[in-house]
């Protein structure tokens, strides 16, 4: 992971010297010192945020796709170290505070984990429970059919990377791809991502139907995301039952829209339906109050004033975003932020994030810069 990335005055070199350093050097020795603790004191509230638990079946095939989700023995020494130095509170805990204005606890941590994918209940809820620990899941509205599904994005990017190499004009997105080696084909994928966001859901499903039969890929090109157990759990979204069965496991179910498109690039009326939407459809699901929504990539390119505003109209009590984060941030009500742990966090960066030390030495070292 880049430590020192958007927004950064740094350029691609410079934090390439200066990740290692932080990584390897500076944060083991302020975590060792118990300077990160003593630093976070007095702080009131810090989110972190997973995207799930890599199963042990599954096989990494792509570090940068696959780097959202933790191994089970980092998030078990995450978590160990949280309720060792922190206070990790329940999304109930949370809610009474934003909206009855009860106390927390002083260093209050709240868990969350964004998109739903089936190892959040076979191999995250599992070590929460262990732990004795309760996390807020942001799950799709897309979730509450029965039929087996996948992030509409991750089909996405591995139908172009199956795709034979070559140059494809996409005439109803009015673009032309290139496809050749991996960044190539990442590049080409955000930017149909992003063009994509602008559709309807089954839009975005012909679309990728389509592409399928252009790249003479068969059928059932992504069978093993389906029949292999360990892809399962890496790609497939959680069903109805499988909330149900996360909220009798004492967790919490939010909002991660519909269809987690990018929101900022739809129109009103689609937006709209994205977050309104999926609070009645997931609440119907479960039975309970969904009072909390978390939107999808979660940056400012992806969230503007339009979206903040129509997550308080739909009636959620907070919204979160998916950057920033760690005690010390500001927190307002419809975009508080969120510590993003990733794959590659050793133990000591994950307590910088959290202390709030990371994102302070970031934002001065790009004040700082030439
Ligand atoms: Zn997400």
């Amino acid at each position: 992971m880049v430590l020192l990335c958007a927004g950064s005055l740094w350029s691609d070199d410079e934090v390439l010297v200066v990740s290692p350093i932080l990584k390897r050097v500076l944060y083991p020795w302020l975590a060792n010192s118990g300077y990160l603790r003593r630093r976070a004191d007095g702080g009131s509230f810090c989110v972190v945020t997973y995207h799930g638990v890599l199963p042990e079946s599954y096989q990494v095939s792509d570090p940068q796709q696959d780097g959202s989700l933790v191994s089970a023995e980092n998030f078990r020494s995450q978590l160990r170290l949280l309720k060792e130095c922190y206070h990790v509170v329940s999304p109930e805990q949370v809610r009474d505070w934003i909206v009855d204005g009860k106390d927390l606890p002083e260093l209050a941590i709240l868990l969350t984990c964004d998109d739903g994918l089936r190892n959040a209940l076979t191999d995250m809820a599992p070590i929460l429970r262990e732990e004795q620990l309760s996390c807020l899941f942001f799950v799709l509205g897309a979730s509450v059919a029965q039929i087996p599904q996948m992030l509409w994005y991750e089909e996405l990017y591995l139908l172009l990377l199956a795709a034979p190499a070559g140059s494809y004009s996409f005439d109803a997105l009015g673009m032309n791809v290139e496809l050749g080696d991996r960044a190539q084909r990442r590049s080409a994928w955000w930017n149909v991502l992003k063009k994509l966001s602008r559709y309807d859901q089954a839009t975005r499903a012909g679309f990728i139907e389509a592409s399928r039969i252009k790249f003479r890929l068969p059928e059932r090109w992504n069978a093993g995301c389906h029949d292999d157990e360990g892809q399962r759990r890496r790609f497939s979204l959680l069903n109805a039952d499988d909330l149900r069965q996360l909220v009798a496991q004492g967790m919490s179910v939010g909002s991660h829209t519909l269809n987690h498109p990018i929101l900022s690039q739809q129109s009103s009326e689609l937006a709209w339906r994205e977050i309104s939407e999926s609070r009645t459809l997931l609440e119907n699901a479960i039975g309970k109050p969904v009072w909390a929504l978390a939107y999808p990539f979660g940056d400012p390119d992806s969230v503007t004033t339009r979206e903040i505003q129509m997550a308080e109209q739909a009636g959620f009590q907070c919204a979160f975003m998916n950057i920033g984060g760690g005690f010390g941030a500001q927190l307002p009500r419809f975009a508080l932020p969120r510590v993003h742990v990733t794959a590659e966090m050793n133990l000591s960066e994950f307590e910088a994030h959290v202390s709030g030390f990371h994102r302070d030495f970031r934002s001065r070292l790009s004040r700082d810069a030439p």
